[in-house]
């Protein structure tokens, strides 16, 4: 039989069957995936073959095969082992909620999430929420920001989501699909979720991000169908998507709008910091790309960290 990973606790799998019954799958020896070495053999989001085997006078379901992943999100764990745990795979994407202020999301955020989602191979959905509070200046950053990120490629919504304002886009984005949700806390994600499917209370929203602060969650991701045809992946305690290990040179190369002009620079190892006849520093000058974008990237390659907003104003 065939199924998908709803649910893992670390010993046993739930797995969704295409018949949409759930087993308790287990998972025999040492299961091994070519390319990551993870705590966890198999994770949330998961395509698998298993079997129901005889074992004594008790009948187990047995996870036998893994489907190539078309993608994954890990987490590094912040002890000395620096275990790798797979928190969800196969997602066909993110939305990322950005509110401006009550909490501020700064570009430079922003930024860093993207960059991480390519490196990922997730696509994003950017999700402006709390519109119906924004005063007029606020207005103007707000659209600032959707032209930004949409020329570079990325589908951007406004939303009210305690109003129910533009919800049913969102969910016609999820039709078919498997989302997660993610930005800082009080963005308005369990709001989002809740007009989505009421009752559905997500744990992502309940833990709180100092609570997170270097420590170790043991709570595990879960999957969730949604009325309307759609599903959630939930995943406590996980507030973006960590960290990804990027040499400093490919950095730029998820930078869609710099990846694009980076054969027009001199060098074809330009960082486009302090080299010469740089396409990128050349388009920034005339105003072809946009220098908030820069800022991130400059700070994703010296490993700065400095929250800003959008340099709307100064351009
Ligand atoms: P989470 O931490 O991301 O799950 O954020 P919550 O859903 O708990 O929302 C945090 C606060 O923002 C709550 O007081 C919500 O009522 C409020 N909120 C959420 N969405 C909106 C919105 O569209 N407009 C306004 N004005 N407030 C909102
Ligand atoms: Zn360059």
């Amino acid at each position: 039989m065939q199924g998908t990973v709803y649910k893992s606790t670390g010993s046993w799998y739930t797995v969704k069957s295409e018949d949409a019954d759930f087993y308790e799958c287990r998972i025999k020896g040492k299961f091994r995936i070519k390319g990551i070495k993870s705590t966890n053999p198999v994770a949330v989001g998961d395509e698998v073959v298993f079997d129901l085997q005889k074992i004594g006078d008790e009948t187990v379901a047995v996870i036998s095969e893994i489907k190539e992943r078309k993608n994954y999100i890990i987490r590094k764990s912040v002890n000395l082992s620096k275990q790798t745990h797979i928190i969800a795979t196969n997602l066909d994407q993110v939305f990322l909620l950005i509110t401006l202020n009550n909490p501020p999301t700064f570009t430079s955020f922003i930024d860093r999430f993207l960059v991480t989602a390519e490196a990922y191979d997730i696509p994003v959905v950017l999700l402006f929420n709390k519109m119906d509070g924004y005063d007029e200046d606020e207005m103007v950053e707000v659209d600032y920001l959707v032209q930004l990120y949409r020329s570079i490629g990325y589908p951007c919504l406004e939303i009210a989501a305690k109003e129910g304002t533009n919800v049913g886009q969102v969910k016609e984005l999820m039709l078919e699909k498997t989302s997660m949700f993610a930005g800082h806390s009080g963005v308005g994600k369990s709001t989002l979720v809740n007009a989505l499917e009421p009752g559905l209370k997500l744990k992502t929203a309940e833990i709180s991000e100092q609570h997170l602060q270097g420590q170790h969650t043991t709570t595990f991701a879960e999957m969730y169908d949604l009325s309307f045809g759609a599903r959630i992946i939930d995943t406590p305690g996980i507030k973006g998507f960590g960290i990804v290990d990027m040499e400093e040179d490919e950095i730029g190369d998820y930078f869609p709008e710099f990846f694009k002009l980076k054969s027009e620079c001199k060098f074809n190892n330009c960082l486009h910091l302090d080299e010469p006849k740089c396409a990128i520093k050349n388009a920034l000058e005339n105003n072809a790309l946009a220098w908030s974008r820069y800022r991130s990237y400059v700070q994703m390659i010296t490993g700065e960290e400095e929250n800003y907003r959008t340099d709307i104003y100064k351009e």
